[in-house]
């Protein structure tokens, strides 16, 4: 960490804890940060949360965990060659999805509906809201009391009447300015992964052909590099070695990219905020990402198989929440209390921490009648 460059986040430069804490001993900052976030319960939940697959569909898919420690993986390794701050963007890439619901999108997309006239529900808000409120294990403050610098960067995006309403960590969105480097870094670390392990799981599952891949620009390349190095390769380690040249590709293409934006735009210090994203893929190769995100999404997620989880996933999320906000009672006893004044948030609150085999145990509880 002794060689920032002058643009990165470092200890001078931070806008530092809502709660003035004294300097921890042995680590940075920003370590201090990324500690408090692997130790939450939330953090913990994202081993049974899902993006495409839900949990028990199989041992092997990815996880909210193993995407989250997969961003932090490829954000750390560009981090440390355009030098910005690794340990920030650790932190940002280990919490970005801790506000996720259970079953990925699906559960979303239906706690956003049933929250609508209670002001919706934004998962990025809600991975904020964690860090900031729901974690309650610290004695002098609730949530982690994290960096601001961290918590902009959960902050990925935000609706306008949502920002203004949170102060500080909303400003950039009201005035339309840019987060740090680091946190534009995470973001696409982000797209980065899950664009890859969606082949690799789509694949895996069978729901994906390789044939169908062939005819996608990024995967083609690579894969025919592949064959003609290791003719007699099999298929599963054919999948890996495409997907990790994938990786790699995009890795070098993002830092190069960067690495020349930056200086484009002689960029010094921080304080340019209003500058252009600088952390970016070349213009070729994120066009091919946009093809490959194409693809994933129509024969992906939404195929037949998958919808069929999703709608499912859907009426749980729904049903729970009407049970619950019906009768708050059903709920635990600890969330009784905020129930009282916030209801709707209250019950968003209780389904967004669930994991996917939680919300549905939780179904069979509330609508078997022969479960207690
Ligand atoms: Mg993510």
């Amino acid at each position: 960490m002794a060689d920032l460059a002058p643009y990165a986040i470092g200890p001078r430069n931070t806008r530092g804890r809502a709660r003035r804490e004294k300097p921890p001993v042995g680590r940075s900052e920003f370590q201090r940060d990324r500690d408090r976030i692997i130790h939450s319960t939330a953090f913990r939940r994202l081993e049974y949360k899902t993006q495409v697959f839900v949990n028990h569909e199989g041992d092997l898919f990815r996880t909210r965990l193993t995407h989250s420690l997969e961003v932090a993986q490829i954000a750390r390794s560009i981090a440390r060659n355009l030098r910005l701050n690794e340990d920030l963007v650790e932190a940002i890439s280990l919490a970005h999805d801790l506000g996720h619901t259970p079953f990925g999108h699906a559960g979303q997309e239906a706690l956003h509906d049933c929250m609508r006239s209670h002001g919706g529900f934004e998962h990025n808000l809600q991975s904020l809201r964690v860090v900031d409120v729901l974690e309650q294990r610290y004695a002098a403050f609730d949530g982690l009391n994290l960096c601001f610098e961290t918590r902009e960067g959960i902050l990925k995006h935000c609706a306008l009447k949502n920002a203004r309403m949170l102060g500080d960590v909303g400003e950039r969105f009201v005035k339309r300015q840019r987060p740090s480097l680091e946190a534009q870094l995470a973001n696409l670390a982000d797209e980065i992964a899950y664009n890859n392990h969606d082949v690799d799981d789509g694949l895996r599952s069978g729901l994906l052909t390789i044939e169908q891949l062939a005819r996608v620009g990024i995967f083609a390349r690579h894969m025919q590099e592949v064959r003609r190095e290791h003719p007699k390769i099999d298929a599963r380690r054919l999948v890996h070695e495409t997907v990790r040249r994938m990786i790699g590709s995009l890795v070098t293409d993002l830092t190069r990219q960067s690495a020349q934006n930056i200086k484009n735009g002689r960029l010094r210090t921080l304080d340019d905020r209003a500058a252009p994203a600088l952390i970016a893929f070349s213009a070729p190769v994120r066009r091919e990402q946009q093809e490959l995100k194409r693809f994933l999404r129509v024969n992906l997620y939404q195929h037949h198989q998958v919808a069929r989880m999703t709608n499912k996933a859907r009426r749980v999320v729904r049903d729970l929440f009407k049970a619950f906000i019906d009768e708050p009672q059903l709920m635990p006893p600890q969330y009784h209390a905020q129930a009282a004044t916030d209801t709707a948030r209250t019950v968003a609150d209780y389904i967004a921490g669930m994991t996917d085999r939680y919300a549905i145990r939780e179904y069979r509880r509330l609508f078997a009648v022969d479960q207690l």
